[in-house]
């Protein structure tokens, strides 16, 4: 059950990575690595259609802590943590190299350099991915659907009121009860909030995280550079995004605002700038060249809330169980698996016997039947010899993976769903078609926001293609003129927080 949009909340908003996090080596986070990594390696085979290999490059300056003896030390242990499965192993160049790999980076004092490897996402199709999976496995799957209280009977939690929050209804949606022998509370910066209505305590410390969309054509980079912060030294990327975007970010600031309402303020854009064009000096970034942001909440589990050892700032997971009731807090997008798997367990123990998971072996919707690359390419090239244009029978493939040829299946019975619905991106009409009637969306930018996310890759982010995205939702979906209206408004006031950093 989701109050808005599935992945609307963080799991849209990361920095997209499916990683071990080599910065938690610095803290002996050993544990965090192997997971990450290894996750890393199941997700390579399970979705390699939407976790790609991406090449990191880490430049090391004369004032580089640390420095490149002990980074290359830091990364074998990384490599080896995750069992030597990364997509490749890392390797020491000498500065001459390093500046020929990314000839933009910044050469005064720079001593070399270290290329290792992760993977790049699409954080809320991976999430989407799991919910057509879960559907597919007999789950009911709502979005737009609130849990607005929970019932109790004495100490234990047995269900929950949830009301039907789907934008355009006018005064309000259904209301019903719910009855379940076990809840779970997964609602990231959301969490206290839910543990609210039974009277827990807080147990959050939410930190913002901003990203910056820059035209690629200003910042062309070949790797995702690592760069430390100009002002507190914190680590940050500079990201290839693909379609013509490179991604700057991310910023970690407390953030006590309204959840429902993050977004970038100037200051953390100009903070993100800073550094970037520090390392990139030549690109002279401003706030102009910024077509797009996005913002997100950590959800972090507070040190005070006496459920860590350690008193650092850890990404790691904490489960709290109570009678009918399991909160799940913190961790990563990248062990999304593992974390679900440990709430399934307990909530086995409340519920006796429940069957083995096997979501360790079983492939995304996406995946079945793919194997690597050389799978993804066929159907692209299928594609191609059926008419699409390269770009977009690449972009079905790899966005859609085994599903790539029902989507463009949609253009063979009608031609307009074979257009592109922004003039840079390989967007196709097709893939609004898919959203409504197979992937959950019910908003414009349930669509243009996650299922295609012009909002964040358009030029004008998608404000051009909004009306023409709406008129084709409105006849799937049965919408009035005033329905279109208001959902046009919506998007375009959701694309203005988006720019509240100018
Ligand atoms: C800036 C940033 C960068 C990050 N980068 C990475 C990265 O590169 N790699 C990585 O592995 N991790 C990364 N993370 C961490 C990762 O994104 C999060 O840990 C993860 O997405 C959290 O998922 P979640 O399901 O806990 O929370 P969410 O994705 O926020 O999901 C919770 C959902 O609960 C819903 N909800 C709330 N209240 C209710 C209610 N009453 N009824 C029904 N539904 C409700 C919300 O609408 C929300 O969609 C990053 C996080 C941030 C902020």
């Amino acid at each position: 059950m989701e109050k808005d949009d599935l992945a609307s909340g963080t799991s849209s908003k990361s920095s997209k990575l499916i990683h071990g996090g080599l910065r938690y080596l610095e803290h002996a986070q050993f544990k965090l690595v192997f997971e990450g990594t290894n996750e890393r390696a199941l997700l390579l085979k399970r979705a390699p259609h939407l976790v790609r290999p991406l090449p990191f490059l880490v430049p090391a300056y004369k004032q580089s802590r640390p420095g490149l003896y002990k980074l290359d030390v830091g990364l074998w242990i990384y490599d080896g943590l995750s069992r030597f499965s990364s997509p490749k192993l890392h390797k020491t160049y000498r500065t001459a190299k390093i500046h020929e790999l990314e000839p933009l980076l910044r050469t005064e004092d720079l001593k070399g350099g270290i290329v290792y490897y992760d993977c790049l996402t699409d954080d809320a199709r991976i999430t989407l991915e799991n919910a057509l999976d879960a559907r597919a496995l007999r789950a009911v799957v709502l979005n737009w659907t609130r849990v607005t209280s929970l019932t109790r009977d004495g100490g234990r939690v047995i269900g929950a009121e949830v009301e039907d929050c789907e934008p355009g209804q006018g005064a309000g949606g259904k209301r019903i009860a719910v009855r379940a022998k076990v809840v779970v509370n997964a609602t990231g910066p959301w969490s206290d909030k839910v543990r609210a209505f039974v009277g827990e305590s807080p147990i959050l410390r939410p930190t913002k995280g901003v990203h910056l969309v820059i035209d690629e054509r200003r910042l062309k980079i070949a790797h995702a550079v690592v760069m430390q912060g100009r002002s507190d030294q914190r680590v940050m990327f500079a990201i290839p995004w693909g379609g013509g975007r490179t991604v700057i970010g991310t910023t970690d600031t407390d953030f006590q605002g309204d959840l429902d309402r993050v977004y970038a303020t100037p200051d953390d854009a100009a903070y993100l700038l800073e550094t970037a064009n520090h390392y990139f000096p030549t690109a002279a970034l401003g706030k102009a060249d910024v077509l797009a942001t996005w913002a997100g909440l950590r959800p972090l589990v507070a040190p005070s809330a006496g459920l860590r050892s350690e008193s650092d700032t850890s990404r790691e997971h904490h489960v709290i169980d109570r009678p009918g009731f399991i909160t799940i807090a913190g961790g990563k997008l990248t062990t999304f698996r593992r974390m679900a798997a440990e709430v399934v367990d307990r909530v086995g123990q409340q519920l006796g016997k429940i069957p083995v998971s096997t979501t360790g072996e079983r492939p995304l919707p996406g995946s079945v039947g793919i194997e690597g690359d050389a799978d993804l390419e066929r159907i692209a090239a299928r594609l191609v010899e059926k008419g699409l244009d390269v770009a977009a029978a690449h972009h079905l493939a790899f966005t859609f993976g085994a599903r790539a040829e029902t989507v463009a299946g949609r253009i063979a019975d009608d031609a307009s769903a074979g257009l592109r619905i922004d003039p840079e991106q390989p967007f196709l009409a097709a893939e609004v078609d898919e959203a409504v009637e197979h992937e959950f969306a019910r908003t414009l930018t349930d669509v243009l926001g996650r299922r295609m996310p012009l909002i964040l890759r358009g030029r004008d982010q998608g404000l051009a293609a909004a009306p023409a995205v709406a008129e084709r939702i409105a006849r799937r979906l049965g919408w009035t003129a005033d329905r279109i209206r208001d959902e046009l408004d919506r998007y375009a006031a959701t694309v203005e927080d988006t720019r509240r950093f100018r």
